[in-house]
């Protein structure tokens, strides 16, 4: 428990939703419309891996040439920005979007924060669609040239699939067909 900035108080009720999608599939669109009508916290581990490049630190440069590479970050890293996040909010309702993105994301989660997702929403789009969204939406992201966006295809494919398939077996997938919009 060493270095956990806290926990929620027990006995409170935190509900939790899980935004899983391929890279540029609009989970920060989609997101954003959900936040607007039911009052939940949007995190996005991608910002709050963003967020702690910006921080001029050893674990910042590490983060940023991961990123930068299209691999994931270690799974400790991000549930911690994650329970720092959802704890400094004061809500207790939470959309949590790009996670988790591997088994061991969930995992270290599940030991973490412990707090089960109510569900766990995909934002199906096809490869064509993600792609043609990423090239269009010039935020000046690092990862956004061609060879790094192959490779988050990759990751995709291989360690979130397997994820998806698990909350799929435990009845807890939600499927949202995407609708051609062009902002992220
Ligand atoms: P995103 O903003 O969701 O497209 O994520 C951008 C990059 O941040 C990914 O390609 C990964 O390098 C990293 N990242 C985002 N979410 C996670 C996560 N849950 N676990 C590990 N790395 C992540």
């Amino acid at each position: 428990q060493k270095d956990w900035s806290g926990s929620f108080p027990s006995g409170k009720k935190i509900t939790v939703v899980f935004v899983i999608g391929g890279p540029g599939s609009g989970k920060g669109t989609q997101c954003a419309k959900i936040v607007s009508h039911f009052g939940f916290t949007h995190l996005s581990a991608g910002d709050l891996l963003r967020e702690e490049v910006k921080s001029d630190t050893e674990q910042g440069t590490m983060i940023k040439n991961l990123m930068h590479e299209g691999k994931l970050v270690p799974s400790e890293i991000i549930v911690r920005l994650l329970l720092k996040a959802m704890l400094a909010s004061g809500n207790d309702k939470f959309l949590i979007d790009g996670f988790p993105r591997n088994e061991e994301n969930r995992e270290a989660y599940e030991k973490i924060i412990k707090i089960e997702p109510e569900f766990v929403l995909l934002i199906d789009c096809s490869r064509e669609e993600m792609e043609r969204r990423i090239l269009h939406r010039n935020q000046g992201r690092d990862d956004d040239n061609m060879e790094t966006i192959r490779r988050r295809f990759e990751v995709f494919q291989q360690s979130t699939l397997p994820v998806i398939q698990h909350y799929e077996k435990m009845g807890k997938l939600r499927r949202v067909v995407h609708s051609e919009d062009y902002d992220n």
